[in-house]
């Protein structure tokens, strides 16, 4: 389908020719004959990224009068940067309308100079909500008889407060007015604006109502709480190529993060509420022209840039609104262009993991962080093919060379290239060469396990929690023997059971988080086995039936008085009975004894 199919004017096409459009994208596809051919209204479940200003803009251009001097066409978005670019991406389009005129008008600017840029008779207003009604109670503004309103991102504009600025300017506008409203999620507030303001409609999605971007890939680290920063380092160094926004809960978290990654030699800054407009804007400008290859910045500031190539939004926190999510990962993997969502947390942050999964209705993949050798092996692999795809300018290094040819003529081809890697790959060898490993598994792995192994069983499933049960190799149990207890008990032979360590007394064995209550709950019909949770931070720990050194001492001599009669872990009903009470005689011994 090509633009000249909708039959848009010859200014239009022009113009959006010399912008590079080519084809349309598939929301103008759905939305450039609708506008045109239909007087009814329209919902679009959109991403901004998605081509949404042409989408309106284009159909609207179309039917606008430029000589009439009366606004036409409003449009409300959520922030002055997005006022902004709406209003450039308008000019652009209405270029070669000569009488037609675009004026923004934003919170944060001084009101007198927009009062004079008033002074052209707009016949497009692009407003935020708090600075228009400001502007129409001074009666500087007249929205009466507006042809077309816009609601652009309307659940940002919401959640900035504005739904109750939104109500009072669309009671100041005509009835017959057609509405667009615009909008990445729909929540229910958004549902009521729908209801109340909007007259026959159609909706049109592109890409699934509240989910992530097609495109983008959902990516989780687990690390320490006090390991976040050096991850990000590690993400970031892991891919030479990033371009991307790191997202951070506060100010405070976002100047801390910016400063320390720019001192720490990454081409980074800070975007933040404490920032002074201008400072925003050069900050803003330097990120969209790429000077900049991180942004670190709060959701609150990040609003308004519009940036469409990014590589990567790392959630350095995750936020508490899972729609805050949708939000952040949606500003990667636009453009037809794949995108990855990092999330870097710690252990207790998994539920909210899931809780994301089900509303975007995909799945992370659960990432390890690299190690310092990987890290300097990308990092060396993206020098050498930058190396290989460098311009050399023959006619202006060729003087050079012959001295270079004399300087470097003793050494060896492998010297030679040896030595130009390292200037790059040393820099990250100092910095790796005694890295920690962050990954919470392995270290714990390997700190229960002295450094030394490996475990058996199902990968990926992410933390274990580790269980002793009061048996051990004085009882006859060996790892194949507490397997088959672990099978028999459960009744079920997924269970995955890892790092098995058989002491005289004990047995330890580690099993995913996920299979810890089918564990639990089996064990808890045992009489004779008692389990217990080992690891000190598990939460579950004070909720398990626990036993002392004392009961279990009393708990191994009874039972080897017995052992050559019961079964040892499948004898239920008399004996087990016994034992109990014989427990709870000693325990009421002992209270007595303390009286
Ligand atoms: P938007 O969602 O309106 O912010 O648009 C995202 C980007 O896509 C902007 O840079 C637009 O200039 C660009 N764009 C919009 N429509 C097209 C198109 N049909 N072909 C190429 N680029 C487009």
């Amino acid at each position: 389908m090509t633009f000249d199919e909708f039959g848009l004017k010859e200014q239009i096409l022009k113009a959006i020719t010399e912008l590079g459009f080519e084809s349309p994208m598939p929301i103008q596809e759905r939305t450039i004959p609708y506008i045109i051919n239909c007087g009814k209204d329209l919902v679009a479940l959109a991403q901004t990224g998605t081509g949404k200003t042409a989408a309106f803009g284009l159909p609207t251009l179309q039917q606008l009068n430029e000589n009439e001097n009366r606004i036409q066409m409003l449009v409300l978005a959520p922030t002055r940067e997005l006022c902004i670019q709406i209003s450039n991406d308008l000019k652009n389009f209405s270029k070669y309308f000569k009488k037609l005129r675009v004026v923004p008008v934003y919170g944060g600017e001084d009101i007198v100079r927009q009062l004079k840029q008033l002074d052209v008779a707009p016949q497009i207003l692009v407003a935020t909500p708090g600075r228009l009604i400001d502007l129409c109670k001074r009666k500087k503004v007249n929205i009466s008889n507006i042809q077309f309103l816009v609601l652009d991102e309307a659940d940002e504009m919401l959640n900035m407060g504005f739904q109750e600025d939104i109500q009072t300017i669309i009671e100041q506008t005509p009835q017959d007015r057609r509405t667009f409203l615009f909008s990445a999620t729909m929540p229910k507030e958004i549902a009521n604006i729908v209801s109340k303001y909007m007259n026959d409609y159609e909706e049109i999605s592109v890409g699934k109502k509240n989910a992530g971007a097609e495109n983008v890939q959902h990516v989780y680290y687990m690390v320490q709480a006090k390991n976040r920063y050096l991850a990000l380092k590690r993400i970031v160094d892991l891919n030479p190529d990033i371009y991307g926004i790191v997202f951070c809960r506060t100010r405070q978290e976002t100047k801390e993060v910016a400063e320390h990654l720019m001192k720490d030699g990454y081409n980074a800054d800070a975007l933040h509420g404490d920032l002074s407009q201008p400072q925003r804007d050069s900050v803003m400008q330097k990120f969209r022209i790429k000077n900049l290859q991180l942004l670190v910045a709060t959701d609150v500031a990040a609003r308004g840039l519009d940036v469409n190539d990014l590589t990567h939004v790392i959630n350095y926190n995750l936020p508490d609104d899972v729609e805050v999510y949708t939000h952040r990962s949606g500003r990667t993997g636009r453009a037809n262009k794949s995108g990855v969502s990092v999330s870097i947390i710690h252990t207790k942050e998994r539920h909210k993991i899931r809780a994301i999964e089900k509303i975007i209705n995909k799945n992370f993949e659960q990432a390890q962080i690299p190690n310092g050798l990987e890290v300097c092996k990308k990092q060396l692999m993206y020098f050498i093919s930058k190396m290989e795809n460098v311009t050399v300018n023959d006619e202006e290094i060729d003087p050079f060379m012959p001295e270079i040819f004399a300087r470097l003529n003793s050494m060896s081809r492998e010297e030679l290239i040896k030595r130009f890697a390292s200037i790059e790959f040393n820099r990250f060898l100092e910095y790796y060469k005694d890295a920690i490993d962050l990954n919470i598994e392995v270290k714990e792995e390997r700190q229960k396990d002295g450094e030394k192994g490996k475990r058996s069983g199902r990968k990926g499933h992410g933390e274990r929690t580790r269980f002793k049960i009061n048996k051990g190799a004085r009882d006859g149990f060996t790892p194949r023997r507490l397997l088959g207890l672990i099978n028999d008990t459960t009744d079920d032979k997924s269970i995955s059971v890892g790092d098995i360590e058989i002491t005289q007394n004990f047995s330890f064995f580690d099993i995913f988080n996920d299979q810890v209550d089918k564990i639990i709950n089996a064990f808890s019909q045992q009489r004779r086995v008692m389990l217990q949770p080992v690891s000190d931070d598990n939460p579950r720990k004070n909720s398990q039936r626990r036993f002392n050194d004392n009961e279990h001492r009393d708990a191994h001599r009874d039972h080897k008085k017995k052992r050559h009669t019961e079964d040892r872990y499948d004898k239920k009903g008399k004996s087990g009975n016994k034992f109990k009470e014989e427990r709870r005689r000693q325990r009421a011994e002992r209270k007595k004894g303390k009286k």
